[in-house]
């Protein structure tokens, strides 16, 4: 077992040695730019994305010709809340979002806010579910678009998108949801879900970073976004730029693998997180937060009163690798002080700042969960024995440590 085990697999994933192999060639022989159309080094970049688009279109049951690539899921979702706004700005200038929903959403919304749209942003319950019946309500005759995420990057918490799916179909509203991180851990049909525009990222799927793709529906109803990227007209016209060739290779081999790989990761992870879950939750009054019955296989996010995330995580730093919360938002310049998921679902700031988050993954063991839970309770204990508030509170029997949960 190699130190430090590695479970922060919603930040990001190891690239499957499979995904690198088929992405060499396409940095060393093939490397045309696929925009290139006189000559042989262009035309077969150009058919590894054409291979590519259609790989991930099939897996999303969508056509090729709706994936747009993109950078990653932060560009996808400027891209199709910014475009979409753009677009449809004469028809209304309602959007409707979560709390939960991911910061390159809620900082595009209050972007768009500052231009002159109105955002509803909904509460969610306590396991961080957005109702459907309150979006239903948000509705008003100036709504275009509902952004709801298929799945919460810090709690897991899967999101009732048929419902919402139905909603949107309903009201003629278009539907965009941010699905970063699901391929692999949920199956995805556009069409099922009604789901008009989608983003995707290859680095929380075992592919490389710096690359995703927005899937925009091209009929019932044909989706218009206005392009925030002026250049070229690569994409369609919808993001210029030069194509990353060999990462869009690997993105799709990745989705490909994640896809058939599904049934048998899904079981194993899934058993390796509920391993985990019970070494943790045998600490005294810790708490798992998210939906039990409707969380992403690999997803973990445990509160563990008294004891603060960081020193929890500077403490196991040599044995196992988990967060406290979202890395997106600890890149956050401004310094996001408690997680806004945890927020939304009623934890107040202390017990906010007493949870971490562990994502399993493909390349965890039953040996690595064994170890790192065992390490994660006796440092949560080591920690608790150092702490003056902890010694006191349960010492003099004041009230029992889950008297602070609610
Ligand atoms: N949305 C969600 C739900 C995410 O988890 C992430 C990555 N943390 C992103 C968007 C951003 O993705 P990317 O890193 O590809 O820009």
């Amino acid at each position: 077992m190699k130190l430090p085990v590695y479970m922060d697999n919603h930040a990001t994933t190891q690239v499957d040695r499979r995904v690198v192999d088929v992405m060499i060639p396409y940095f060393t022989e093939h490397f045309g730019n696929a925009a290139s159309r006189q000559h042989r080094f262009g035309w077969v970049a150009e058919a590894a994305v054409e291979n590519a688009r259609n790989m991930i279109g099939r897996v999303i049951n969508a056509e090729a010709k709706e994936i747009i690539f993109t950078s990653g899921a932060t560009e996808s979702n400027n891209l199709a809340l910014k475009g979409i706004a753009e677009a449809y700005a004469r028809k209304g200038k309602h959007i409707i979002t979560a709390k939960t929903e991911h910061r390159s959403i809620l900082d595009v919304c209050a972007m768009l806010e500052r231009s002159g749209f109105r955002v509803t942003t909904l509460d969610v319950d306590q396991l961080g579910t957005v109702r459907p019946q309150a979006v239903r309500e948000a509705i008003t005759d100036k709504t275009i678009l509902v952004s709801i995420m298929m799945a919460n990057n810090e709690i897991g918490t899967i999101a009732p998108l048929s419902e919402i799916g139905s909603i949107c179909l309903e009201r003629g509203i278009l539907l965009h949801t941010d699905a970063a991180q699901c391929v692999g851990k949920i199956p995805i049909d556009v069409q099922t879900l009604n789901i008009h525009c989608m983003s995707l990222s290859a680095h929380k799927v075992y592919g490389p970073k710096g690359v995703g793709a927005l899937y925009i529906r091209n009929k019932n109803p044909h989706v218009k976004i206005i392009p925030q990227m002026d250049g070229g007209g690569h994409e369609r016209g919808m993001r210029s730029g030069t194509l990353n060739v060999p990462a869009i290779v690997g993105f799709a081999e990745a989705v490909r693998l994640a896809s058939e790989e599904y049934d048998d990761e899904f079981a194993r992870v899934g058993g390796l997180r509920n391993r985990m879950e019970k070494i943790l939750l045998s600490v005294e009054g810790a708490q798992r937060n998210g939906d039990p019955a409707n969380r992403l296989c690999n997803n973990l996010n445990v509160t563990f009163p008294y004891v603060h995330a960081d020193d929890l995580i500077t403490a196991l730093k040599d044995d196992v690798a988990v967060s406290s919360g979202s890395a997106c938002s600890s890149a956050d310049a401004n310094g996001e002080k408690v997680s806004h998921v945890l927020s939304a679902i009623g934890l107040d700031d202390e017990l906010a700042r007493c949870t971490i988050r562990a994502g399993l993954g493909r390349s965890n063991t039953e040996e690595e969960v064994e170890y790192a839970g065992k390490k994660i309770v006796e440092t949560v204990q080591r920690l608790r024995d150092a702490s003056p508030q902890y010694q006191l509170v349960t010492k003099k029997r004041l009230f029992p440590v889950t008297a602070l949960i609610h």
